[in-house]
């Protein structure tokens, strides 16, 4: 019964995706937004449709892939075998939930490698992208392989040492040292993540920090100091952000985003980017996520002890690991319903920021930014509205455009 109800949600998600990404297939071909005329000339356009078609493409591949392992995996019981034999091997229960966790990571990862290789060096460099050299991309790959392995043993540890001496109780302490941690990681991620992957250094003294420092002064802005980084290593495509909170904060531009856009379009970038800090939206964002993995860890603790998890993968109850692998497949049709009720705050707190540029007279500036990314990174400009009500976290380019011209008249 729990295994038929699992496979029929893997098998949901799988055609949700499908069906979303087919709908995005069928309106390729709808007019561009009248916003949006001139951002591509008609050769642009056609290397744009094409790159659309080719992503799709790979993404439909990596789907089919992923559901074929993972049907049979989950109908022969496949992972409570694996369960069975590290508990042959080892005597430990916390090291049988550590070697058999360990086990899914590298798998995971070694799965997901054919398609990350081919996406960056076949895809992302036929379009122009791709910036990593095959060297970089290896060692990234170990390198994230490894911090993933090393935050999962520790977190698992934690939550499993208090399942063991506070049981069904254990969701509330292990909530807290989650929320730590990820308070912890808000805090120092720009300090200990982004060194691991990239080169940060402060921006130099110029023209475009003279600029920003005016405009930040003139929004009352408080920062840390602006830094610049090497996202060029990786790829073309160009960003930019606002980290930590308290004395954390920084601003972080991409080298990418200062080749490609102009002082002010810089300054109005950063406007927008200012606008999610001072509305706490980052602050918010960490709430949401420490309350929703509350709500995950208090529905685990209902079920943690149940024989029925272990013995739908076809295991031996007891086990910690194959409880929560099949709680979390169990939640996935929680996950189809906060994803559009999070895209649509996340919408929101983005026309938010974007008022914040425009009302401080950079909405214009803002727009030939945006637009100016938007071409290099050959964004799709006519996605459809079930796939923006679904997935996106920002409206439209075309939304976020008329809003800005609207309020920017206003002023
Ligand atoms: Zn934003």
């Amino acid at each position: 019964m729990i295994l038929t109800l699992i496979i029929s949600f893997v098998l949901l998600e799988f055609a949700v995706n499908s069906v979303l990404s087919w709908l995005n297939g069928r309106w390729m071909t709808h007019p561009i937004p009248a916003v949006l005329k001139g951002l591509y000339d008609e050769a642009k356009y056609q290397k744009q449709q094409e790159y659309m078609r080719t992503c799709r493409r790979v993404s439909w591949v990596s789907r089919c892939v992923s559901l074929a392992i993972i049907l049979p995996v989950l109908a022969c019981g496949w992972l409570g075998w694996l369960d069975g034999v590290v508990k042959t091997w080892i005597d430990s229960p916390l090291l049988q939930l550590l070697i058999l966790y360990a086990i899914f990571d590298v798998v995971g990862t070694l799965l997901d490698l054919p398609f990350g290789y081919y996406s960056t060096f076949v895809v992302e460099e036929r379009f122009g992208f791709n910036k990593t050299t095959k060297r970089t991309f290896w060692l990234d790959t170990l390198k994230a392989a490894l911090l993933s392995l090393a935050i999962s043993t520790t977190l698992l540890t934690v939550i499993f040492l208090l399942y063991q001496s506070w049981g069904d109780r254990f969701w509330l302490w292990a909530l807290l040292v989650y929320a730590c941690v990820m308070v912890f990681f808000n805090l120092f991620y720009s300090n200990i993540i982004v060194p691991l992957f990239n080169k940060q250094r402060k921006l130099e003294p110029g023209e475009l920090r003279t600029a920003l420092e005016t405009a930040m002064g003139q929004w009352g802005a408080r920062f840390d100091d602006i830094y610049v980084i090497d996202g060029s290593k990786h790829s073309t495509k160009a960003n930019a952000y606002f980290t930590g909170f308290g004395p954390k904060k920084r601003i972080v531009l991409y080298d990418t985003l200062l080749e490609q856009l102009a002082t002010d379009q810089v300054v109005g970038v950063m406007a927008h980017e200012y606008g999610h800090y001072k509305h706490h939206d980052t602050l918010w964002n960490l709430v949401v996520a420490i309350v929703t993995i509350g709500v995950y860890l208090y529905l685990f603790s209902l079920v943690v002890g149940s024989d029925a998890l272990p013995q739908a993968l076809g295991g031996t109850p007891p086990s910690f690991a194959l409880a929560m692998i099949a709680f979390s497949l169990l939640l996935t049709p929680l996950g189809f319903i906060l994803s559009p009720i999070k895209g649509h705050f996340s919408r929101r707190a983005e026309y938010r920021a974007d008022a914040f540029a425009a009302e401080h007279g950079h909405g214009e500036s803002l727009i030939e930014g945006l637009k100016r990314l938007a071409a290099n990174n050959l964004s799709n400009l006519t996605p459809h509205p079930a796939v923006v009500w679904f997935t996106y976290s920002h409206p439209t380019l075309a939304q976020r455009i008329t809003q800005i011209k609207q309020l920017s008249h206003e002023v």
